[in-house]
Parts: C-alpha cells; structure tokens; sequence
C-alpha cells in the first residue's frame, strides 16, 4: 500500500515498491501497480516522481 510520508512540509505518497515519493495520490497508486505488476517502473510515471528514492530499491 501506498505510504504517506512528509518531505519539504507536504503531504506526498511513497509507491512501496520502488521507494519514489510523488505529490499525487493517484500517481503514487499507479506507480505501485505497475512496479508490482511489472517488477520495474515505468519511465512514464517515475519522471513525475517529487523526490528521488529514499531507500534505493531500484
Ligand atoms: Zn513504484
């Protein structure tokens, strides 16, 4: 699931998978979809990834 975390005093979301923190809810569900579906990220959703992995699972 998707985690909540603060980073720069906003709201974002964590995808578990991959560990890319982005502002949107919503893109943060896609991105977890895909990298459980695919085992991989797709580039189309991490490039509007808000902050770069904090723990590099990649
Ligand atoms: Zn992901």
């Amino acid at each position: 699931m998707v985690k909540r975390v603060y980073i720069c005093e906003q709201e974002d979301y964590m995808c578990e998978e991959c560990g890319l923190v982005y502002h949107s809810l919503e893109t943060a569900l896609r991105c977890e979809n895909y990298c459980r579906k695919h085992n991989a990220c797709s580039l189309t959703i991490t490039k509007n990834a808000a902050h770069a992995p904090q723990a590099p699972a990649i």
